[in-house]
């Protein structure tokens, strides 16, 4: 099972998009930070940078894909994200340039306005056959504008190519993620509630040192204390599709092996193969079988007293 399941702020985040049928995660403009992403920021009570690192981390283990959303322009000076872009003209740079249309009427007859008149070009009948800018203060034309940028915050004016860009990006819910927690939350949520119940105190998931010195990880370990006495279980569950392998027994026997825990334990959801069962019996791992999440926790509860 993922860690990244049990994450609390994960589980969140992920419930609340699949029950407000959200699938993407799209960045909002603010003037302070640039992109943003309040939703989640609200939800989890993060900062906007601690979100965008969360959600970087996300993405990276697979609960989100992440895709670009734009590029955004940076001040080189100040690194303010607000800015805006200037048109200038070709000839003298002067941003005094107005719009100039070419229109054709229905009976072919050619006419120039002003942008004042573009409201109308529809209304009119009228189509669009040319544009051009017209700068008011060399009267020269120019086909396309120069393009600039000045930073609302301190003022510089910049180019594209001096100009710093950032990513701001799209994060879209992985589906096959959402089943797995939500499948993972209706096993694990029921067997924490078991274990504490039965007076255990959980870790989930939690780690053991085994007499090699290296640390195994198992999807819960539970400590219960009676007098000075105190007993660890660790479990692993196992649910898929089809009934459980030798393979899920020898992994968690290889982790057993090296901890030594009072007591371990795999629940298995469908079942598991005679093989499986053999193998675990003859490591000393108590195999819980239930054909269904329900069946598990009551075996479950059968084999903790
Ligand atoms: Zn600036
Ligand atoms: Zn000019």
């Amino acid at each position: 099972m993922q860690e990244v399941v049990f994450d609390k702020r994960v589980q969140q985040l992920v419930n609340s998009l699949v029950s407000s049928g959200v699938k993407d995660l799209v960045p909002l403009y603010d003037t302070a930070y640039g992109y943003r992403y309040p939703f989640v920021e609200e939800l989890l009570g993060l900062g906007p940078i601690e979100t965008a690192n969360l959600l970087e981390e996300l993405a990276e283990k697979g609960v989100f894909r992440k895709s670009l959303y734009l590029r955004y322009v940076i001040c080189p000076r100040c690194k303010s994200p607000d800015v805006a872009p200037l048109f200038k003209c070709q000839h003298c740079g002067s941003l005094g340039l107005r719009r100039r249309i070419l229109t054709e009427s229905k009976e072919g007859r050619i006419a120039e306005v002003g942008e004042e008149e573009e409201p109308f070009i529809t209304q009119k009948g009228l189509r669009v056959v040319g544009m051009w800018f017209l700068c008011e203060n060399c009267k020269k034309m120019s086909d396309e504008p120069n393009y600039a940028f000045l930073c609302r915050e301190c003022g510089e004016e910049f180019t594209l190519r001096e100009a710093l860009l950032r990513d701001a990006y799209r994060y879209t819910l992985n589906e096959e993620f959402a089943d797995i927690l939500k499948e993972s939350l209706m096993l694990y949520a029921p067997i924490r509630e078991l274990l504490e119940e039965r007076g255990f105190i959980v870790e989930a998931p939690g780690m053991l040192m085994g007499s090699s010195g290296v640390s195994h990880r198992f999807d819960f370990i539970a400590y219960r204390y009676k007098g000075g006495d105190r007993k660890v279980y660790a479990l692993d569950v196992a649910s898929r599709d089809a009934p459980i392998e030798e393979a899920e027994v020898i992994s968690l026997f290889v982790k057993v092996f090296d901890v030594k825990p009072d007591k371990a334990i795999l629940v298995a959801v469908p079942g598991a193969t005679d093989r499986a069962l053999k193998l675990a019996q003859s490591y000393g791992i108590e195999v819980v079988l239930g054909k269904d999440i329900e069946e598990a926790i009551k075996k479950l509860g059968e084999a903790i007293p």
